[in-house]
């Protein structure tokens, strides 16, 4: 019998392109896919034309959301029926929530997969999952945010039920990563030339409690300031009733610590946080927004807030901007009402006018926009460390302590500057969003001691 000629395409390894949408959370579990994939022998690229397999990470949070990952599934079909021995598979927060609807609409997919379903996914793709799934290599828990930073993940899911939010139906539960493995992973990090950890999680302020059953961030963070090389640990997506003022204090000292919080608050009428079941009010966050700047000098807190909630009255909306006027945020970001199917708030009545909701916004913005500006404009003549991002004709784009990817401001740097790597420079103009500066020194900066000196975001005028 003649034996199957291989040619030189059989031989390669098989390509996955993984189009990843939504939130950085979802860029985590991109890169654990990525990562245990070239585990399995497979080669990750860049672009669908140079793919055997598509993986379409999506996204379910808002209905915009849903429907652009709709869309990405719909193209990847397409693409998939182009040539013959394509696949596409799908994974993420809207397959775990509406799976038979998809598998239903769309049964050109070769697979359908919720969280973490990495075993599954492997052996429909073809690798072996227990082989490469106890890899020491691979990481499970970080994902990349930028040349030099990462996100760790420290927990999934969430146990809160705010009445706008659907995470919950899709991700299930509040479930924390051991803390020995988180840290193990951010050593490896650390090794790779990471110098920022972003903390990510649904809600990060409760990690812990549902396997040491107490609040165990503050730890988590001293251990991962322990570590050589990494010099800013982030936190992203606090929950202020998770969040009491003494646990801010104590998390405001951790040594590595960048002076940031992101301290979502979504309103300041007692009304409405009652009616979006945030069980806290407008005092308690203000207590704990004042121990978290009381623990540590120049610390920029970031907020996120929700107009238009059903029910949301003028008189609402004139408290939470007199909260905004009094807290003087350092970041803020604002976004309107849309109602999402199985949550508390999509069947409540007060529905607000879109016109409304957008005056409201625009007017807090506009708000946001004084406050960034002077605040920017009190940093000139400042000399401070920043992390470079990237490298724009003569220019350098990069981050300061008081800035997390994507989401706040970014400072210009005359001159080219390594990227992935924190440079001291000063400050010499300041818009809302944005600073310019000029390097300090040519050389890029090393720690010099352990006291957490890169985590001041600034060193002097
Ligand atoms: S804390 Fe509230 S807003 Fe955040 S993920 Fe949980 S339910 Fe959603």
């Amino acid at each position: 019998m003649a034996m199957k000629r291989h040619c030189a395409a059989d031989l390669r390894p098989p390509r996955v392109m993984i189009q990843t949408l939504g939130c950085a959370k979802n860029a985590v579990d991109s890169d654990t896919l990525a990562g245990l994939l070239k585990q399995g022998g497979f080669e990750c690229v860049a672009r669908e034309s140079q793919a055997d397999v598509v993986v379409v990470n999506t996204c379910g949070f808002i209905d915009d959301a849903k429907v652009e990952s709709i869309q990405v599934m719909l193209e990847a079909v397409r693409w998939k029926q182009a040539k013959h021995g394509r696949r596409v598979y799908a994974m993420g927060c809207l397959t775990q929530r509406d799976g038979p609807e998809i598998r239903a609409e769309l049964p050109e997919l070769d697979g359908i997969f919720g969280i973490g379903e990495w075993s599954s996914m492997l052996s429909a793709l073809g690798a072996n999952p227990l082989s490469v799934m106890e890899s020491p290599n691979v990481t499970m828990y970080s994902g990349k945010a930028g040349p030099g930073s990462a996100y760790l993940r420290i927990s999934d899911g969430c146990s809160h039920a705010c009445a706008f939010c659907a995470i919950p139906q899709m991700r299930g539960l509040y479930r924390s990563e051991p803390i020995e493995k988180l840290v193990q992973e951010a050593n490896l990090l650390a090794r790779t030339g990471v110098k920022e950890i972003l903390i990510i999680a649904q809600e990060s302020t409760s990690y812990g409690v549902d396997i040491y059953r107490k609040r165990m961030l503050v730890e988590l963070c001293n251990q991962l300031s322990e570590i050589d090389g990494i010099e800013w640990i982030r936190i992203l997506y606090a929950h202020p009733p998770s969040a009491p003022p003494k646990f801010m204090t104590e998390l405001a000292r951790v040594p590595k610590l960048a002076p940031y919080l992101d301290f979502p608050i979504e309103h300041a009428s007692d009304r409405m946080l009652k009616l979006m079941n945030r069980k806290t009010t407008a005092a308690k966050m203000k207590e704990s927004i004042d121990a978290f700047r009381d623990g540590r000098d120049n610390v920029c807190v970031r907020t996120t807030v929700l107009v238009g909630f059903p029910g949301e009255t003028d008189q609402d909306f004139e408290e939470l901007y007199r909260f905004m006027e009094e807290v003087q945020f350092e970041r803020a970001g604002v976004f309107t009402y849309s109602p999402q199917v199985g949550t508390a708030g999509a069947d409540l009545p007060g529905r607000v006018e879109e016109g409304v909701a957008l005056d409201r916004l625009d007017r807090l913005m506009k708000l946001q926009k004084q406050i960034c500006l002077s605040r920017h404009k009190t940093l000139i003549d400042a000399t401070i460390p920043v992390l470079i991002e990237r490298n724009v004709r003569d220019a350098s784009w990069g981050r300061s302590a008081w800035d997390a990817p994507d989401i706040d401001a970014l400072v210009r740097v005359r001159g080219t500057l390594s990227p992935g790597i924190m440079h001291l420079v000063k400050v010499t103009g300041a818009a809302a969003y944005q600073l310019d500066a000029v390097p300090v020194h040519s050389d890029n900066l090393q720690r010099s001691d352990s006291c957490g000196s890169f985590a001041l975001p600034v060193l002097s005028h």
